[in-house]
């Protein structure tokens, strides 16, 4: 009896240090490391190319398809570099250069131009593991604003870089600078002359007139952003303009602002803004969305929603965002009739819209 007794002891002992040594394994950074991997290993890619009066009736098939097809070849740029295990900080970047380097968004070439018939160009950048931003305002002569504000997110002590000073620092970090000409697009200058020959002639002038006119709307907005998650888990948001057409007094809206026009937290979510800066920077719009999911456990598109149709809205602003959280959820809301917009999803799949009813 007392062997018997003896040898279910010897047992008990044995099976429970084999139950330790499992848990033990069970916890070693590798194995941690490998299910961290596996539960954010998603990717997925969002952009925008601008919201405003954008109606079916005013455009083309020829146009509509160009700009199908710029969204798609920028959308696929970003998917690949996260595709091939790329950051989404690089995907951001890419992505953004198609936009910046054809002249049908309002960003880069094919910035819009301020009342002294000059191109001024704001962009904005930010990671969301680190909460680290960079941005550029007001420059004339860099090739790539969104590289630039990389740059000084990534190689400066500072946030916001503005004017002269940002150009020589472009230049110093290699940057390539191109002559103020090179941002001419006659298209813009048209819509320029369009705007300040309605200004002369309105009786009671006031600058607004000029900045809410919707027949001029889709002139003036065409800002681009993309807001990505890559295999680890990291969001990265940017975004690029040339403002608002007619702009004067060194104007800035809010797609250099952190916070207004771009914010991204991988806690939480990553937003791209475009519409009338002003508003969106008076309402805080990218970071109040991150803030609702933070302090309110809303959802992206609970949070969304509210941001842009309840508060933005009642303000008087218009505009939109793209934005994406931590599991790949994607959000696209706006209050204008259309906005450039497009997606690749955590399963793959691609979309393009551009009006509201798509
Ligand atoms: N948000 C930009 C600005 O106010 C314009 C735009 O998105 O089209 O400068």
């Amino acid at each position: 009896m007392k062997k018997i007794l003896y040898l279910f002891i010897v047992s008990l002992l044995l099976f429970s240090c084999k139950e330790e040594a499992s848990q033990e394994v069970e916890n070693t950074p590798e194995t941690k490391k490998e299910e961290t991997t596996s539960r954010t290993g998603r990717i997925a890619l969002v952009i925008h190319g601008g919201a405003g009066t954008i109606l079916k009736k005013n455009m083309t098939p020829e146009k509509e398809a160009a700009y199908k097809a710029k969204l798609e070849e920028a959308l696929k740029a970003g998917y690949t570099v996260l595709e091939h295990g790329g950051s989404s900080l690089d995907a951001v970047e890419k992505t953004i250069h198609v936009m910046e380097n054809s002249p049908l968004f309002n960003a880069g070439k094919g910035a819009v131009f301020t009342n002294a018939e000059t191109n001024e160009l704001d962009a904005s950048i930010m990671t969301g593991h680190d909460l680290n931003a960079g941005a550029v305002a007001g420059i004339t002569t860099i090739k790539n604003p969104i590289s630039a504000a990389r740059k000084v997110m990534e190689e400066s002590v500072h946030v916001m870089l503005s004017g002269k000073g940002a150009e020589a620092f472009a230049e110093d970090r290699d940057l390539e600078l191109v002559e103020p000409s090179y941002f001419h697009t006659d298209n813009r200058f048209k819509a320029l002359k369009r705007i300040q020959e309605k200004e002369k002639t309105e009786l009671d002038h006031d600058e607004k007139v000029s900045f809410f006119d919707p027949e001029i709307n889709d002139s003036k907005y065409g800002t681009v952003g993309c807001v990505a998650l890559d295999k680890n888990g990291n969001i990265t948001a940017g975004t690029s303009t040339g403002g608002m057409t007619n702009k004067r007094w060194g104007r800035i809206g809010d797609s250099p602002v952190i916070g207004s026009g771009t914010y991204a937290n991988n806690k939480t979510c990553g937003v791209s803004s475009t519409g009338h800066g002003e508003y969106f920077i008076r309402a805080q719009v990218a970071h109040d969305i991150s803030a609702m999911m933070e302090y309110k456990n809303a959802s992206l598109q609970e949070a969304s929603t509210e941001v842009i149709h309840d508060k933005l809205t009642e303000m008087g602003g218009t505009g939109g965002i793209v934005a994406l959280d931590a599991s790949g959820n994607i959000a696209m809301e706006f209050n204008t009739a259309g906005m450039y917009r497009g997606y690749i999803d955590t399963k793959g799949e691609l979309y393009i819209g551009i009006y509201k009813e798509e």
